[in-house]
């Protein structure tokens, strides 16, 4: 456990505009005017708070710490923070429940020390201010799987947005319908995510781990259980020496913290050992208890609407193999 730390002036402006800055500055001191609504502070997304400006910094603030750590450490390494993720916030605006963008502005630090990465954000939600910041970099790989903007928030994130100049197919976005399962989620990223970041070959990994693709999530209409996102993490960790997790969504907290822990020990190669399964013969005490174990009971998608997700997705991936993966030397 490792105490995060504020990010400098100097590196957020590296993503973040000087005016942005002030506003989440004047904002959280309690003075607001025109340019704050403006920056979309004050609604309910984005609510204005105390400090808001110096306890969102020290949440991104988490990943640039993790980063070094992991930079640092000779050979294989994986930090964790929690409380970043914050894929929705722009250079100049909040969206999403997010004011600063700690992937973005690590990120621009990255390339600003000549690292390529590569962003895996299997969130349901699209990683809209990701996209935007590093569109036309053939240095950031940045994938994003995710409930499709037809039917969710952002509204963005369809297969045809993969970059512009010569960031051209180094954006790869897979959009996939409600209700698509474990088995959907789990192809889409064998057959995208895993080509991709294998032939870009970074020097490091950003992972935006996201929970709210989670049956049971309030906010989101996907079927997944931990099951998939085990595999998703242990996948990702094979990907580089360096890799970097941050929390993302996730608004069931019991699915988040259950998640998180089962994500930790697969990356970590750690055999999850529950001193509780069988002691109390099967009673259902909480969700934790499901089955003696941190992994959900799994769930199957059937019928029309799992041929129908199955089909939307044979289109998507069709496309990306298609036309995004010869931009970037990918076989499919
Ligand atoms: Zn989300």
């Amino acid at each position: 456990m490792v105490e995060p730390e504020p990010i400098p002036r100097e590196l957020l402006l590296l993503f973040h505009t000087e005016k942005y800055l002030k506003i989440l500055e004047d904002a959280g001191r309690g003075e607001i005017t025109e340019d704050t609504i403006k920056a979309g502070l004050g609604t309910s997304d984005n609510p204005i708070f105390k400090d808001m400006f110096e306890k969102s910094n020290l949440a991104s603030g988490g990943t640039l710490v993790g980063t070094r750590l992991v930079l640092e450490a000779e050979g294989k390494a994986f930090a964790f923070n929690p409380t970043g993720g914050f894929h929705h916030a722009y250079s100049e605006y909040a969206e999403g429940f997010c004011y600063i963008n700690d992937i973005a502005v690590v990120g621009k630090i990255l390339r600003r020390d000549g690292l390529r990465f590569a962003y895996v954000d299997i969130d349901a939600h699209h990683g809209n201010g990701v996209e935007k910041a590093f569109y036309d970099d053939d240095g950031a790989l940045v994938i994003s799987i995710h409930q499709t903007g037809k039917t969710i928030y952002p509204g963005t994130g369809f297969e045809n947005s993969f970059g512009e100049g010569k960031g051209e197919g180094y954006n790869i976005n897979v959009p996939l319908p409600v209700q698509s399962d474990d088995e959907i989620f789990l192809k889409a990223f064998y057959e995208v995510v895993t080509p991709a970041v294998e032939a870009f070959s970074p020097d490091i990994v950003l992972f935006e781990m996201g929970t709210d693709t989670m049956s049971n999530d309030p906010l989101t209409n996907l079927a997944l259980t931990n099951n998939s996102f085990e595999a998703m993490a242990l996948e990702t960790g094979r990907f580089s020496e360096k890799l970097v997790g941050m929390g993302g969504g996730g608004y069931n907290v019991d699915n988040a913290s259950r998640s998180w822990a089962v994500a930790w020990a697969a990356i970590n190669g750690i055999e999850m050992d529950n001193p509780y399964a069988g002691v109390l013969s099967g009673m259902m005490i909480g969700p934790e208890l499901e089955g003696g174990t941190l992994l959900d009971n799994p769930i199957y998608v059937t019928g029309p609407t799992k041929e129908r997700n199955q089909k939307e997705l044979d289109r998507v991936l069709k496309y990306i193999k298609e036309t995004v993966f010869p931009k970037i030397g990918v076989e499919g």
